[in-house]
């Protein structure tokens, strides 16, 4: 079996948000990236998944040439290869069609991505991926199981559990309880310095997004504390402050 998991390079959530160019571009100035954490969620299942090697595991890529020391660490958490899609990702649709594009000519079994991004949060890859692809895509799946010609899911919904069946191939976008993230060991270290890393040239595709301008929140005001039995106290500052009633 062939699994590919796509991986973004985004900025540490400790991160404090700038921006530059009349707010229209994200400063990566003193910027530490990492790994998006549910990309290694969906990595760590799909290494679990290679058994005794008869499961290969990709990750690939769409971004330039800094997004490599992250490339390098998904090779160290045990990927068997890596891909890298030479361009700056301009929106989830550029994303989803390059990696695609990709797929086309490089069939995989299993497609796995993060359940979203931690920076943009579009949580939109993976849908545009099955479209592109004319493939079944299934989000936030909580748990993977695989067998000889598919594998089975479970999504948390409204009250319960949803447990669904699928042939390969197939994508999917992993959220917490998949796996545990593993942590590169040594060994791993050392070996990602010469496992493969391909370089691909994008494709040229058209964009349909453009960004006008970002804001940061505004800062919250002071919190009123009002005690838990002065429910006209409450209603009182809804109406005159809050002017919500
Ligand atoms: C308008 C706009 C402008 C942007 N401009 C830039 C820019 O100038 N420079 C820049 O570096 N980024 C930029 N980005 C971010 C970059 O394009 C994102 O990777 C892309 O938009 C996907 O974000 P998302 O939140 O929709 O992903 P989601 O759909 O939330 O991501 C889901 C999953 O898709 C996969 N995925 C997402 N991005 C990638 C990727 N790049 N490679 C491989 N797999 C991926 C991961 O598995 C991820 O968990 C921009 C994003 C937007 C929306």
């Amino acid at each position: 079996m062939k699994i590919l998991v796509c991986v973004s390079n985004v900025p540490d959530t400790t991160t404090k948000i700038t921006f530059t160019d009349n707010n229209t571009q994200f400063n990566t100035n003193g910027v530490q990236f990492i790994l998006n954490p549910y990309d290694e969620i969906a990595l760590s299942r799909a290494i679990e998944l290679t058994d005794g090697g008869k499961v290969t595991v990709t990750v690939i890529n769409v971004g330039e040439v800094s997004t490599e020391a992250t490339i390098r660490k998904a090779l160290a958490i045990g990927a068997t290869d890596a891909v890298r899609i030479n361009a700056k990702p301009h929106d989830a649709w550029y994303v989803a069609y390059q990696i695609a594009q990709y797929v086309k000519a490089n069939p995989f079994d299993l497609i796995l991505t993060g359940r979203e991004s931690i920076d943009y949060n579009g949580s939109k890859v993976a849908g545009m991926l099955g479209e592109l692809l004319d493939l079944p895509s299934v989000s936030i799946i909580k748990k993977l199981d695989v067998s000889e010609s598919s594998a089975t899911v479970e999504r948390e919904i409204e009250g319960g559990k949803e447990i669904l069946t699928i042939p390969f191939p197939f994508v999917a976008g992993a959220a917490e309880g998949v796996a545990e993230p593993k942590i590169p060991n040594m060994r791993g270290i050392m070996s990602a310095r010469t496992k493969p890393l391909i370089v691909v040239e994008p494709l040229e595709v058209k964009t349909f997004s453009e960004i006008v301008s970002y804001e940061t929140l505004s800062i919250r005001g002071q919190v009123k504390l009002v005690a838990a039995d002065d429910t006209a106290k409450l209603v009182e500052l809804l109406h005159t402050e809050a002017r919500v009633i």
